[in-house]
């Protein structure tokens, strides 16, 4: 018997420190945070996808009160952009999010997002590896108002992930 480690690299910077185009998918995924739909988890989740072609998608999160109908907010992007370019590769994903779960009611949304970078769930890390396996690596960048974190690929971030497909 042997032992295997499994390490993921991640880049830990400030939003200041991102180029110019990682800084406006950030930018983006925090707006797209103010299209989610959250009233039962009030966590209000914002993605940003960069495609091959130079069109950003945005996606947030939608839920609904037959919980397992609604949607994260990386797969509402990343289902939106393979259907509105079908084909056409992802090359970064940005992600944000807020809540105001123990947060004062006088603080305004915009000072309410997670310090810590927000991860994709599970489910989200799959449906982006399968678009990832197709078209090439997704570079994915986790905001957080303290830091950001920065991923070569949704592979990092999924080890021994399913690829039979
Ligand atoms: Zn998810």
């Amino acid at each position: 018997m042997q032992t295997k480690d499994i390490t993921t690299q991640v880049k830990v910077c400030s939003l200041d420190e991102l180029t110019n185009e990682d800084r406006r998918l950030v930018e983006k995924a925090k707006e797209m945070t103010s299209h989610s739909y959250a009233p039962y988890s009030k966590f209000h989740v914002g993605a940003a996808i960069l495609m091959a072609n130079g069109e950003i998608v945005g996606g947030a999160n939608q839920e609904n009160a037959a919980f397992s109908s609604g949607t994260c907010g990386e797969r509402s992007a990343c289902f939106y952009a393979s259907a509105r370019w079908p084909g056409v590769a992802f090359r970064k994903i940005a992600i944000a999010a807020w809540t105001r779960l123990h947060k004062p009611d006088s603080l305004p949304d915009s000072l309410c997002f997670q310090g810590k970078p927000i991860s994709p769930c599970g489910a989200c890390r799959q449906a982006l590896l399968e678009y990832e396996v197709l078209h090439g690596p997704i570079e994915v960048i986790l905001y957080g108002a303290e830091e950001v974190y920065i991923l070569p690929s949704v592979a990092s971030l999924l080890p021994l992930c399913f690829t039979e497909f």
